[in-house]
């Protein structure tokens, strides 16, 4: 599995893997070939016994080289191979705040660890095999999802869900090309060859699975960024009070957003499990109308990427010249008219208005929020939840470039080209989905994932 030794693996490394700041406790992890050996210059009570595998011993820490008590530290030791990294590591749940797992970790960087990379624990355990890299992919995922949506796509991930499927079609390929090569290899035998629409068979239904997955690649990275929903309308249609009974009790971080005197403010939201990026852009639009008023770069290029925008009309009202220049010239198929202000017109909506929603009385807000989910995730909510996502654009380009050659075989294999030639297209496919889970891996490949981690992890 270990193609090309890492000369950096050599060296015991150490870092706090917890966040700076007041806390109760952080964790200082030591990984390598010297780390129990660092744990008894760091805790000389032991008298060179080392603690029980995986078990806690609370345990007086000092700084090697003055001896001055450092802390008290609850200490886990998980000797190689059956560690996260694969090798001997040495946990310290130290006190946390600020200086104290600061100076636990200048101890052990004084007793002959020196700091870890970032996500240099998860690149060795990835290098000794302990996770492929959908698993290291997932593991980052899991640190950065902020909607349980997100949650379950990166923890079934971790699960080896997304391995497990590629896999699937790996094999399927293989056998399909072993249908190949037995046609090759036994012409003159008894037994006819293979029927060529077996193997064209077996080949499409791999397309197939691959198509399927990659369907789930649109909506996969909406939940790595956060589908973008773009409140627009006229002055005073009700954007901005919408936006906030959007975000409601909802937890959100609201930011401004700056490139204009007058920015836009955008908020990160959770909509029934689901990541929204909800921007206002009221304040951009202060001045006039339209497109060309908000004209600003920024609210052109907020509508350009927006998945939904929803266009705010108050309720009752009809939609004015300006509206429909609006919705002409912006001519998304994802706009959504919004009736605003339900509470204070009785009667029935405008022919337009697609959903009528009061911020004052939370009426239809439920409806929307709904509506938007429906919009931007309908297809990943149609599957289990273990069913494995395509988040990573890495993924996606990896399962095209398959479906890509094993069209080739089909449209070559259509053409009379001899299967035996045109299976090169299946290898070529094989290849490319290995590249997914990362048993062949390009030191860029590795060095494009792992520096997006943290340091400690
Ligand atoms: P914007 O300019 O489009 O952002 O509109 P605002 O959100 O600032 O709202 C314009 C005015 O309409 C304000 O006076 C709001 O209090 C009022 N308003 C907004 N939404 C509602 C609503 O749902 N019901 C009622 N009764 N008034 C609303």
């Amino acid at each position: 599995m270990v193609q090309n030794r890492d000369p950096l693996a050599e060296d015991t490394i150490a870092a706090i893997s917890t966040p700076q700041g007041r806390g109760a406790i952080a964790l200082v992890r030591i990984s390598g070939g010297r780390a129990l050996e660092i744990l008894r210059t760091l805790a000389p009570e032991l008298n060179g016994r080392l603690p029980r595998p995986r078990e806690q011993r609370l345990l007086r820490i000092v700084h090697p080289e003055s001896g001055e008590l450092l802390d008290n530290a609850l200490v886990s030791l998980f000797p190689g191979p059956n560690s996260f990294t694969g090798e001997d590591t040495v946990e310290l749940a130290t006190h946390g705040g600020v200086l104290t797992p600061q100076l636990v970790l200048a101890g052990a960087l004084a007793a002959g660890a020196r700091p870890a990379l970032p996500g240099e624990f998860t690149r060795r355990a990835l290098l000794n095999g302990k996770l492929d890299l959908t698993q290291a992919e997932a593991t980052l995922d899991l640190i950065d999802a902020a909607s349980p949506a997100f949650h379950r796509a990166a923890i079934h991930q971790l699960d080896r869900s997304l391995t497990r499927r590629v896999e699937e079609l790996r094999e399927a390929l293989l056998n399909a090309e072993a249908l190949v090569a037995y046609g090759i290899d036994f012409p003159d035998e008894d037994e006819p060859p293979v029927p060529q629409a077996r193997i064209v068979d077996a080949v499409r239904e791999v397309r197939a699975r691959g198509e399927r997955m990659l369907r789930t690649a649109p909506e996969g990275a909406l939940l790595r960024d956060g589908a973008m929903v773009v409140l627009a309308g006229r002055p005073n249609a009700g954007k901005s009070s919408l936006f906030n009974a959007l975000i409601g009790r909802e937890r959100s971080i609201v930011t401004e957003i700056p490139g204009t005197t007058r920015d836009a403010v955008e908020a990160e939201v959770v909509l029934d499990d689901y990541p929204f990026r909800l921007v206002d852009t009221a304040g951009l639009r202060d001045t006039g109308d339209r497109v060309e008023a908000m004209g600003v770069e920024v609210a052109r290029r907020y509508l350009a990427g927006a998945e939904i925008i929803l266009y705010c009309v108050a309720s009752g009202e009809s939609l004015a010249a300006e509206d429909r220049r609006f919705l002409e010239e912006v001519r998304s198929p994802s706009i959504l008219i919004v009736g605003t202000k339900a509470d204070q017109r009785a009667g029935p909506s405008e022919g337009e208005v697609e959903i009528s929603v009061s911020s004052v009385t939370g009426e239809g807000l439920e409806a929307l929020k709904e509506r938007l989910v429906q919009l931007s995730f309908s297809n990943l909510r149609s599957e289990p939840p273990e069913a494995p996502v395509v988040t990573r654009e890495r993924h996606a380009r990896a399962l095209r470039r398959a479906v890509e050659e094993l069209d080739a075989f089909l449209a070559a294999v259509e053409q009379q080209v001899p299967a035996e030639l045109a299976s090169t297209h299946l290898a070529a496919a094989g290849h490319s989905l290995h590249e997914i889970i990362g048993t062949i891996h390009p030191d860029d490949v590795l060095g494009a994932v792992f520096s997006q981690f943290c340091v400690g992890k």
